[in-house]
């Protein structure tokens, strides 16, 4: 019989690990905007209102702050689980299905899905009017599920791996809707963008940030407590109206 754990490093908690380390490992998904967007010349190749969250931790914890993109947000919470993260900042929806693999720390933000269709679309005017269309979700996400869970008359459902795909199938005539968080719909209407939203869809979720649920509570904690000072100070109001759309 194999005893795990006990034995040299794995004693470490995850913040002793990341304090020795050095380095806090940020794991997220760009393409959501304005949480997470590639941006060649931003510190790791990634900005947005997660991004400034993520440096206000690693500066909190007096550490150096590595970014990792996946190009595919559903593999996030594998990367966690496999210890190539320490978290996961990516407009994550606290689910009772994500808490069984992973801890989350308190909620940053409260979010809704959005129904988005071309400008030139005429007949879709709700989620009522989804019967036989094709729709595009983010892979692994909670507007993948509400579609499962709450329309089962949609005729197609197409799973991109960013939300930016999402809208690149839509303004290709690959889809005829989108469904995808509403703060991401929404930085997505413009005046010379050719996207509408339809309806919002109140589902109420809340982004928090997911950590491994192994020996984790230290760092659990001191996540929480920096999140908490950020909303008590009103800088993640700054941070959020900072890369929100005018
Ligand atoms: N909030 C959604 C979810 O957690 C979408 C997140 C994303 O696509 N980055 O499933």
């Amino acid at each position: 019989i194999v005893l795990m754990g006990g034995l040299g490093a794995d004693d470490k908690s995850a913040l002793e690990k990341i304090k020795d380390r050095g380095k806090l490992v940020v794991g997220t998904s760009a393409g959501f905007p304005p949480f997470e967007m590639l941006n060649t010349s931003a510190a790791g190749g990634v900005e947005g209102i997660d991004m400034d969250v993520a440096k206000a931790i690693a500066d909190a914890l007096d550490v150096e702050l590595e970014i990792k993109n996946y190009d595919d947000f559903s593999v996030l919470i594998t990367a966690l689980q496999n210890g190539k993260i320490d978290m996961v900042i990516a407009g994550m929806t606290i689910t009772d299905d994500r808490n069984e693999s992973a801890t989350f720390s308190m909620p940053y933000y409260k979010a809704d899905q959005a129904l988005v269709v071309l400008k030139s679309n005429t007949d879709i005017l709700s989620t009522a009017d989804l019967a036989g269309k094709v729709v595009a979700v983010n892979t692994g996400t909670t507007g993948q599920y509400y579609i499962e869970d709450n329309l089962p008359d949609v005729g197609e459902m197409k799973p991109y791996g960013t939300a930016s795909d999402t809208f690149q199938a839509l303004s290709g005539n690959k889809v005829d809707a989108v469904i995808i968080d509403s703060p991401v719909a929404a930085n997505y209407i413009s005046d010379t963008n050719p996207y509408k939203i339809v309806e919002t869809i109140e589902t109420n979720e809340f982004y928090g940030i997911a950590m491994s649920k192994n020996n984790s509570e230290d760092l659990v904690t001191e996540v929480n407590k920096i999140l908490e000072d950020l909303i008590d100070s009103g800088e993640m109001e700054k941070i959020i109206s900072k890369w929100s759309q005018a």
